[in-house]
């Protein structure tokens, strides 16, 4: 299965992600962790990334979409994929429709995990003080979700529109969550 995780920072996206990549025997590929991945070790890419993460805002498209263009094109993706944190933008479902296309592999479905702003706020500050995230500052926080919500949640009628979107409600216990999200993909 070729699926796309959507929902707004704090949803838990990257913890579902993994449980329900686990689950189908696919790969887990988040944007946000391989530009963390490229900080971490210094890369010119992480660089590149650095100053935008560390503002809330979203990394340029041509940096972004050529990073996934070759994940998705390496061979443990050819038997599916959860991809977490991409698309981000409209323009980035194009370039992903491209991808795919060129690939001759289209998306099965597109799950978006909704949540409450104020719990998703909240889980974001305790995360801040337990992993220290660059991002997770309360002002960053504030710049990511209204980010989201200006760029990413027009996303939610471009896919419902193509009769792929699931709702899952993300709001409940972390194990409540992917019983839902597997149930919602018939896992
Ligand atoms: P979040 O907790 O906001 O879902 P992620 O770990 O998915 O965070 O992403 C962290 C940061 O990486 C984003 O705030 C953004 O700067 C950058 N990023 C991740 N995915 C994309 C993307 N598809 N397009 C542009 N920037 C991205």
């Amino acid at each position: 299965m070729r699926i796309v995780l959507m929902g707004p920072p704090g949803a838990g996206k990257g913890t579902q992600a993994i449980k329900v990549a686990e689950k189908l025997q696919v790969p887990h590929i988040s944007t946000g962790e391989i530009f963390r991945a490229n900080l971490a070790d210094g890369t010119p890419l992480g660089l590149e990334a650095k100053r935008y993460m560390e503002a809330g805002e979203y990394v340029p498209d041509e940096v972004t979409n050529s990073m996934v263009a070759s994940r998705l094109a390496e061979s443990d993706a050819a038997g599916g994929f959860i991809l977490d944190g991409y698309p981000r933008t409209v323009a980035q479902v194009g370039e992903l429709d491209t991808i795919l296309a060129g690939l001759g592999t289209p998306l099965d479905k597109v799950v978006e995990i909704t949540a409450n702003t104020d719990e998703v706020v909240a889980r974001l500050l305790n995360r801040a003080q337990e992993q220290g995230r660059a991002d997770d500052t309360e002002e960053v926080i504030r710049r990511r979700m209204d980010v989201y919500a200006e760029q990413t949640e027009p996303l939610v009628r471009v896919y419902s529109e193509r009769g792929l979107l699931l709702k899952v409600d993300g709001m409940g216990s972390m194990d409540e969550v992917t019983a839902r999200l597997l149930t919602a993909l018939g896992a």
